[in-house]
């Protein structure tokens, strides 16, 4: 899944924190400290930060697959 834009409960910008937070965690701090820091305070908000999954990379060789099999005119 893509990075989320907003919080789907209260509507707050989390688009710009995203990557400072994987940063952040990279670098070894504290997943609640980082959002601490990112000033990312709502039990909501950090839900949404902490149970985001990069899925894209994993379904992206299944898109290819069905983009090649298209391409053949077979169906899926
Ligand atoms: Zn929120």
């Amino acid at each position: 899944m893509l990075s989320p834009i907003r919080c789907f409960s209260c509507g707050a910008l989390l688009g710009d924190k995203y990557e400072k937070f994987n940063a952040l965690v990279a670098k070894g701090m504290e997943p609640s400290k980082a959002l601490d820091k990112l000033g990312i305070k709502r039990y909501c908000c950090r839900r949404m930060i902490l149970s985001n999954f990069e899925a894209i990379n994993k379904m992206l060789p299944y898109a290819e697959a069905a983009a090649l099999l298209n391409d053949k005119g077979d169906e899926i």
